[in-house]
């Protein structure tokens, strides 16, 4: 009994989606845990549990990621089978044993830290688990690409993104960019609608970088730019250049047996069973 008391002093945080499915798991969850002896809070959790799908696990990182170095994420897809997602809405129970069974074993992925640096000197920084992306919002969006402080290319068209292995798979994929196994720890840049014609030259395909290398985009006006990072988006003038790097710190998830492969995952959201 008071071995089974000290395995769940674990400190929990739920994190569920607004919708009727997601918060019949929240209390599901709720109650299990507590009857479990698990203690629910959201204040220094070891263990956060965003309930909804891959985009509530990106809210859910980003109010804790000042804790990631302490704290491990479970994600509970209430829909499909997710990126971020190692459960289903209906598998709660399975979930429940296995974190009674844990002893703190975790798979963990790489980060990108983004810094803007405006014109002033004063520097931002953020933290993307999926990718960062620039944009012009009035014009097309001219900007010089750097790979370690070297000039690669003078970009023309729409914006550029920048992701990280596990956001290959999100807006990454949609502009073309390839899928990245999170195990490899680089960044991926890609185009968005880039100008290629006699005048104007891109490399017009996405880069893998490694973990070692460094890219910063520069716009060459001075002008209004929007800068996604994941799912929120903030608008800056006066940015000097924006630079992109493998964080120190990487996102940790409580692994879990069950585990579904990456390819599996790659094949249930995009291929399916086709049947031939
Ligand atoms: P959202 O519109 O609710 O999410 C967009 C879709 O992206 C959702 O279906 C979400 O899956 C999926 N998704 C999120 N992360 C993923 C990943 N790592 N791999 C594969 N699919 C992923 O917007 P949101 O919740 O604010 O999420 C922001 C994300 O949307 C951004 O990070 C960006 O990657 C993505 N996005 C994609 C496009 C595009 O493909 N054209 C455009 C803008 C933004 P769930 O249904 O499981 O939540």
């Amino acid at each position: 009994m008071t071995q089974m008391k000290t395995i769940n002093k674990k400190r929990i945080a739920l994190m569920a989606s607004r919708n009727p499915k997601s918060e019949a798991v929240y209390n599901q969850l709720f109650t299990t845990l507590k009857d479990a002896g698990f203690i629910l809070s959201s204040k220094q959790p070891d263990v956060v549990i965003s309930i909804g799908g891959d985009g509530m696990l990106l809210s859910a990182f980003h109010k804790y990621e000042h804790l990631l170095n302490t704290t491990r994420f479970v994600g509970v897809h209430t829909g499909h089978l997710g990126f971020y997602t190692d459960y289903r809405d209906f598998e709660v129970q399975e979930l429940v044993e296995n974190l009674k069974l844990d002893r703190g074993a975790k798979i963990s992925y790489p980060v990108l830290r983004v810094v803007v640096q405006f014109k002033n000197g004063e520097k931002i920084s953020y933290r993307a688990l999926n990718e960062a992306t620039l944009k012009r919002l009035s014009k097309t969006m001219v900007a010089d690409v750097m790979i370690n402080q070297v000039h690669f290319e003078q970009f023309r068209g729409d914006g550029l993104s920048v992701s990280t292995p596990t956001g290959s798979t999100a807006y990454n994929k949609s502009l073309g960019g390839a899928v990245l196994h999170p195990t490899i720890e680089a960044l991926q840049l890609a185009e968005i609608a880039s100008l290629n014609n006699r005048v104007y030259r891109t490399l017009g395909s996405s880069v893998i970088i490694p973990k070692k290398d460094r890219i910063a985009i520069l716009p060459v006006h001075n002008d209004r730019y929007s800068l996604s990072v994941d799912n929120k988006t903030y608008i800056y003038d006066n940015i000097e250049a924006v630079g992109f790097y493998l964080d120190d710190t990487k996102i940790h998830f409580v692994a879990t047996p069950s585990h579904t492969s990456f390819w599996e995952r790659v094949k249930d959201a995009f291929i399916g069973d086709v049947e031939t």
